[in-house]
């Protein structure tokens, strides 16, 4: 019951690895709050989350919209009476090389994985300045610090979310408010199923610990991240990514 009382948001909650994040909050004992724009997905999540004796609120919400963010933020403040923890989660790729890549997967990409991680973490910040204390946890990848062949817009917007989490540390910190970035390597699952089987060989031979990460490595690193363990750790960028990246 590491999280016991706390309240969490969740964006990305009806997707593979945000379901784990999920689980594993509400498993330590926090009240969730599933944003998604996915609502089939997020009812899933949420059902779960109670087979399990948890408590999960549903929360339609494209995050790049940053009114549509603000509104949602308030109304989830409302219902649980207190947040306490955001991890951003929620992110598409549509992949491309830079001569081949339009304007619309560019600029769709960036409003997704960082436009709407910013949106987030301006909605939270108001209520996490009053109380003094907070975790954001931005989703970044391995591709945000390495590069990656095709993924231009993806890459950029991984690498603006470990510039975000940086700024968001130093402005935050003197009110008790943590940001860290995870960085995860290949997950099986979820965004990188649509991947070639002689991509994913080629990826495996790249990992030292020889295998695909799963999305409950990733939530485990998040759960220490939102927990009191991890209360003197901010602005930091953690690979999960079994050595990929080193
Ligand atoms: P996923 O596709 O299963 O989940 C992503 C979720 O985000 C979906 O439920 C989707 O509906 C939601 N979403 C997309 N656009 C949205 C929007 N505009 N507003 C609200 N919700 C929106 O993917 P996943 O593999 O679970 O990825 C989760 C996060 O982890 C992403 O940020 C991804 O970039 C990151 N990541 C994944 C891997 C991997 O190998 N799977 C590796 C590194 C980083």
């Amino acid at each position: 019951m590491r999280l016991k009382g706390k309240v969490g948001i969740v964006t990305g909650a009806g997707g593979y690895i945000g379901r784990a994040i999920s689980l594993a909050f509400a498993r330590e004992g926090a009240r969730v709050a599933l944003c998604d724009k996915d609502r089939e997905g997020m009812e899933r999540v949420a059902s779960e989350v109670s087979s399990i004796g948890g408590e999960a609120r549903i929360y339609e919400v494209d995050v790049s919209k940053a009114e549509e963010v603000e509104e949602v933020v308030s109304r989830i403040y409302s219902d649980f009476g207190g947040i306490d923890i955001l991890v951003n989660n929620a992110g598409i790729a549509r992949d491309n090389l830079i001569l081949r890549m339009k304007e619309e997967e560019w600029d769709l990409v960036i409003a997704v994985n960082l436009k709407g991680a910013f949106n987030f973490t301006k909605a939270v910040s108001r209520y996490f300045l009053k109380q003094r204390g907070g975790r954001i946890i931005n989703i970044s990848s391995v591709v945000g610090i390495t590069g990656n062949v095709g993924q231009a817009n993806y890459a950029a917007s991984k690498a603006g979310l470990i510039g975000l989490t940086k700024a968001t540390a130093r402005e935050l910190g003197s009110r008790g408010i943590t940001a860290n970035a995870v960085a995860p390597g290949f997950i099986a699952g979820g965004l990188t199923e649509t991947l070639s089987q002689e991509l994913k060989e080629r990826m495996l031979e790249r990992i030292p610990l020889g295998r695909f990460g799963t999305a409950e490595d990733v939530a485990n690193l998040v759960l220490f991240l939102a927990s009191d363990e991890a209360s003197y750790i901010t602005g930091q960028v953690i690979s999960i990514d079994g050595g990929m990246a080193m």
